[in-house]
């Protein structure tokens, strides 16, 4: 598979009095022009994971474990993005990978109209654009994104929440990156403008071609929207598969409860048990659950490549010599 983001036993901190083991041994794989969906309910971890993922980690959390490697259309080795630092990580963002907050006000400067920020990131990053050209490159984006031309003249608190989200989106595709990666992009908006910046994201890359990593804690958009899904809960990916199989018959008890909607959240994930972390809320617990923490089987057809994980118990392949295994409740 063409792999472009790559991300190997992550593991997050929140340094403090009390730390807080946000993201745990989490391993992921983006492949070219996907859209990967990352879900789970509020205090799963996948925000930092997105963060982690592009970079933006901000103290006190900080990546304790693990690394994000970046293989681009044209280069011959992975980029360690782990090891990037200063300039050199700044040209990434943006050029290669670009990252997009909940919070589309917090990317807009109030005092700035629309255009100077465009102006700005390509004053930065494509020192040889000529004003005329900046411009123009402006306007374009904007429409690309749906937004009317002219509104380069605006500043942030003219434009409504889901203009703005668009124009952040557009911002994230100045440079033409390969990956994007969108948290939360579609908070605060209301249900049919929450609906129509999704769909302008899948009609963007399907023009553009760029990866997605899209993490959102509404399953039902991922089910429609994503190519393959990584389930979070307490800080760990618990399923992982393409969403055509967990939309079919999810293996992992809590993507099941996930898609019936059950309310609520994660829990603290320093303070994780020995066993099963979902296990408190889990309606298929059994025997070892509360004991001892499950490992990611693989599921599915024996060869397939595609990579379909659960970490639950009731997954545990036969022990060698025989031995019943669990039925599996699909
Ligand atoms: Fe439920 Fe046990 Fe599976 Fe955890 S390991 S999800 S408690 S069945």
């Amino acid at each position: 598979h063409d792999v472009v983001l790559r991300a190997e036993h992550l593991d997050v901190v929140y340094e403090g009095r009390r730390p807080v083991h946000a993201v745990r041994d989490v391993s992921l794989e983006l492949r070219r022009g996907e859209i990967l969906g990352i879900a789970g309910e509020s205090g799963c971890g996948s925000s930092t994971l997105a963060s982690a993922l592009g970079r933006m980690l901000r103290p006190p959390a900080r990546l304790v474990g693990g690394r994000v490697t970046f293989r681009g259309r044209d280069d011959d080795a992975e980029t360690d993005l782990t090891a990037l630092a200063g300039e050199e990580l700044h040209a990434f963002r943006r050029n290669r990978l670009s990252v997009v907050f909940p919070s589309a006000m917090n990317a807009l400067n109030p005092v700035t109209t629309v255009g100077r920020r465009f102006d700005d990131i390509f004053r930065a990053h494509r020192p040889r654009m000529g004003a005329a050209e900046r411009r123009d490159r402006a306007r374009e984006l904007l429409s690309t994104v749906g937004v009317e031309p002219a509104r380069v003249a605006a500043h942030p608190h003219d434009l409504s929440g889901g203009t703005r989200q668009r124009v952040v989106i557009a911002m994230a595709l100045a440079l033409d990156p390969e990956v994007v990666v969108l948290d939360e992009p579609t908070t605060g908006l209301d249900a049919v403008v929450r609906r129509e910046i999704l769909d302008e994201i899948v009609r963007l890359r399907d023009r553009f071609g760029f990866g997605v990593v899209l993490v959102t804690h509404d399953l039902a958009p991922l089910l429609e929207l994503s190519d393959r899904l990584a389930v979070m809960y307490a800080g760990r990916v618990v399923e992982h598969a393409p969403t055509a199989r967990i939309a079919r018959g999810a293996a992992h008890p809590y993507t099941r409860g996930l898609l019936r909607s059950f309310p609520g959240r994660s829990p603290d994930p320093s303070a994780e048990p020995p066993g099963c972390a979902f296990v408190d809320r889990c309606p298929d617990a059994f025997e070892p659950c509360a004991g001892r923490r499950p490992a990611a089987h693989r599921l599915g057809p024996a060869g397939d490549p595609e990579v379909w994980t659960a970490a639950c118990h009731l997954h545990a392949p036969p022990p060698a010599g025989g031995g019943r295994q669990r039925e599996r409740r699909a």
